[in-house]
């Protein structure tokens, strides 16, 4: 948006019913993109970049598969040197499948979501004991796999394979929604922005017009101040013309997140360690390490001890805030020490710092540490 032009923000748009450049101009959309895509992508480990892909190198598609996976929910800077340490440990789908379980979620702790691991490891052993090692090319085949949606079924069969598939994440949601100037709102309007996504995706060089989408909506048409004035897309851009780019996609007001509570025990032995329980498999954080606690619920019990793992002199060491996709987590930490007598439930123990645990258990455990250390 230039200076001193003031963007006209509706609150809702109208429905649009017909789109916004005729049919033949939107056949230019995917060579503008392609060729900013040639001097602007950006350079990421699991990329085969259009310069190399012109000297004939073709995208990994478990590394494609991987960084997608990573990728749900997850930024890119977060993800880039996790994504580096997966393929070092494991470089290929047949390394992964034949990891324990237990070692994959280890390696994920942190990047959240963690039924996502679990399915992570089902989809590599499907992929090596049922496909030979080798990935459906198909968006029909990969959505067949384990852990694989819609969503990760078209970026895997465009990207890796080029398959002419339709890929729409949030970028591009929010790219394509300007482009037309959908005015419908989120999330009803998908159906229409995939619609609009088909009908200016090219039958040629479908991964690399995938990538380049993605890369505009991070870099050029962001949520935020977008650079219209150096978009090159512009020319096609509906919402650019109505100098109210901001105001795309529609989306309705969020309801409030609701609050959850619960309490939880950092116990230490007498060499420092930490108890840690395996979660139950399924559920928030299933199969994942954790301080033992009680259950997460919006009115919690009032004899929070009776799920403490062991009978002791517990310290309350404050509260922590962790806030999950839809709800708010508030967890009181208590902190023990063992002494002779105590008796305490099955678990691992761990030093603190070699724990690999999810980000609401670190907090948890860095706020029993600090308590302890200063008490
Ligand atoms: Fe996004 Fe602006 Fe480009 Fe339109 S012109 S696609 S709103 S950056």
């Amino acid at each position: 948006m230039a200076d001193g032009v003031k963007p006209i923000i509706p609150k809702t748009m109208p429905a649009r019913k017909t789109l916004p450049n005729p049919p033949e101009k939107l056949l230019s959309v995917a060579p503008a993109l392609l060729a900013w895509y040639g001097r602007a992508a950006r350079d990421l480990p699991w990329r085969v970049g259009p310069a190399a892909r012109r000297k004939g190198a073709r995208p990994d598609p478990y590394a494609v598969w991987l960084s997608e996976i990573m990728l749900q929910q997850t930024t890119v800077a977060t993800v880039r040197p996790r994504f580096e340490a997966f393929l070092e440990r494991w470089p290929t789908v047949e390394a992964l499948a034949a990891a324990p379980v237990e070692d994959v979620l280890a390696e994920w702790a942190g990047l959240g979501y963690y039924a996502r691991a679990r399915n992570l490891h089902k989809c590599a052993r499907a992929v090596a004991l049922e496909h030979g090692g080798v990935f459906p090319q198909t968006e029909e085949g990969l959505r067949a796999l384990p852990g694989i949606g819609a969503y990760t079924a078209a970026a895997v069969a465009a990207i890796a394979f080029d398959a002419p598939a339709v890929v729409v994440d949030g970028n591009v949601e929010r790219v394509v929604a300007r482009l037309f100037a959908i005015g419908e709102p989120l999330p009803k309007a998908r159906p229409e922005i995939r619609k609009a996504a088909g009908s200016i995706t090219p039958r040629e060089r479908p991964g690399d017009f995938a990538q380049a989408m993605m890369d505009l909506g991070a870099a050029v048409c962001t949520p935020r101040a977008p650079k219209c004035l150096i978009c090159p897309l512009a020319g096609f851009c509906a919402a650019f013309k109505q100098r109210a780019a901001e105001a795309f996609p529609v989306k309705k007001a969020k309801a409030e997140k609701p609050t959850r509570r619960g309490a939880i025990f950092a116990f230490f032995n007498s060499k420092g360690e930490v108890l840690l329980e395996r979660r139950e498999d399924k559920g928030l954080l299933g199969g994942m390490l954790g301080l033992p606690g009680t259950a997460w619920a919006e009115h919690p019990g009032a004899d929070v001890f009776v799920s403490a793992p062991a009978q002791a002199k517990w310290i309350e060491a404050g509260a922590i805030r962790h806030t999950f996709t839809h709800f708010h987590l508030d967890l009181d930490v208590y902190f023990a020490d063992e002494n002779r007598r105590t008796e305490c439930v099955m678990g691992e123990w761990l030093e603190p710092e070699a724990a690999r645990l999810p980000t609401v258990m670190k907090k948890a455990l860095g706020r029993a540490l600090a308590a302890r250390k200063s008490g």
